[in-house]
């Protein structure tokens, strides 16, 4: 199969579909790889790296979509990246087509096939495609955190791990899935003192297992929030509850009480966020101080450690990706947690939650 790897195009998305690394892989399986000139380049993937790897570069996106028979991205295609797809074509990305009418519509009447990872499925209700996003959000969550307990920052002047004979910082993070447990990793590994706070008992007994008691796992309550939050000098916001907004457990009347400099990072930004004060922001201007609460919340946190980013997801979704060029459509015929991620086949939609919101509109 030919595979096309476009440049990404989003505003300060240095992330790219391949590796070079997953290009040579794609080659060892008897594919033939183009990739967009300069495509990996902000992230040290020289075109010279993914010619060694075997891929042959291509000067524009206009060549590569008009070419391939998959096109592998990071995020979902801009309108007039849509426009240049065409039936039958494989399209294997992020895409939150839900929200996103216009998307849909676009790839739709270009007839694509379209994967999108963040619905592909594991046997255990994970989600393996957005799974290594969490983990790199979570980790970053609290070199974040630390970064803006500084003073310069706006923080209360508060080093997470204190020093001997100077109590370490108390970090508490809420919901402990994916992002959580990360950020509690970063946490302990520098020395503070780590709290999480998860409304389901049997996740509560795997950290305390992971962690052998090192972290406090207690109860998701409203009177567990109050106390830990007033205490708290970094605050993670890392709860999830699939297919619908965050809950807002950290209300505007706890902020108003909470250490003066204290940091609250809002991870789950994306979903609306768990602070009732959180506002989505940028890498450019991170942070914005409410009742002298520093809040640090970043839509696209990966986005800030693109080169990492990159490998993570490679690992993730490479097996995948091999899948469908060595056996096409039927790897996911093979493959009912694979099946999940397919979004739209020549123009219909196949997934029931963006049919029943957009279905009839489109
Ligand atoms: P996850 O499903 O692995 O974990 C969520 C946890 O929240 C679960 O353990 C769940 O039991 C817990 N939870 C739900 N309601 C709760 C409540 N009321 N109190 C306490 N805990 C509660 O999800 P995840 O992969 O860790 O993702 C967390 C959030 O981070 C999601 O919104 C995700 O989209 C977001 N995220 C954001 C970025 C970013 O760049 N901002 C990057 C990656 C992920």
């Amino acid at each position: 199969m030919l595979i096309g790897v476009p440049k990404e195009i989003k505003n300060h998305e240095y992330r790219i579909g391949l590796t070079p690394s997953a290009v040579r892989e794609y080659v060892a399986n008897g594919h033939q790889v183009i990739v967009e000139r300069d495509g990996g380049l902000a992230i040290g993937f020289t075109n010279e790296d993914y010619e060694l790897a075997g891929a042959r570069i291509a000067d524009t996106a206009e060549e590569i979509f008009a070419s391939a028979e998959m096109i592998v991205k990071v995020k979902e295609p801009q309108p007039h990246e849509c426009k240049m797809m065409r039936e039958g074509q494989i399209l294997y990305t992020y895409l939150h087509l839900a929200p996103d009418p216009e998307q849909t519509r676009l790839l739709a009447e270009a007839g694509v096939t379209a994967i999108a990872y963040e619905t592909v499925t594991d046997n255990h209700g994970g989600l393996p495609l957005l799974a290594p996003m969490s983990e790199v959000a979570g980790r970053m969550s609290i070199q974040a955190g630390a970064h803006h307990l500084e003073k310069a920052q706006g923080g209360s002047g508060t080093l997470l791990g204190g020093v001997p004979g100077v109590q370490p910082a108390e970090v508490l993070i809420l919901g402990g899935g994916v992002v959580g447990t990360n950020a509690a990793k970063m946490a302990l590994g520098m020395g503070a003192d780590v709290t999480i706070l998860d409304r389901s008992l049997p996740r509560l007994r795997q950290l305390d297992d992971i962690f052998r008691g090192s972290v406090k796992t207690i109860y998701s309550t409203v009177d567990a929030v109050d106390y830990y939050s007033q205490r708290a000098d970094l605050v993670i916001g890392a709860v999830l509850i699939p297919g619908a907004a965050a809950p807002k457990l950290i209300t505007r009347q706890h902020i108003s009480q909470m250490k003066p400099g204290s940091v609250l990072v809002d991870v789950a930004i994306d979903q609306g966020g768990c602070f009732e004060t959180s506002k989505a922001t940028t890498h450019q201007d991170p942070t914005f101080v409410i009742d002298d609460v520093v809040h640090y919340c970043v839509a696209n946190m990966p986005g800030g450690v693109a080169r990492t980013s990159t490998i993570a997801l490679n690992n993730a979704t490479l097996p995948y990706g091999i899948a469908l060029a060595n056996k096409g459509l039927q790897a996911m015929i093979d493959d009912k947690n694979f099946l999940n991620g397919l979004n739209l086949h020549r123009g219909d939609i196949t997934y029931k939650a963006i049919h029943d919101v957009l279905g009839e509109s489109l």
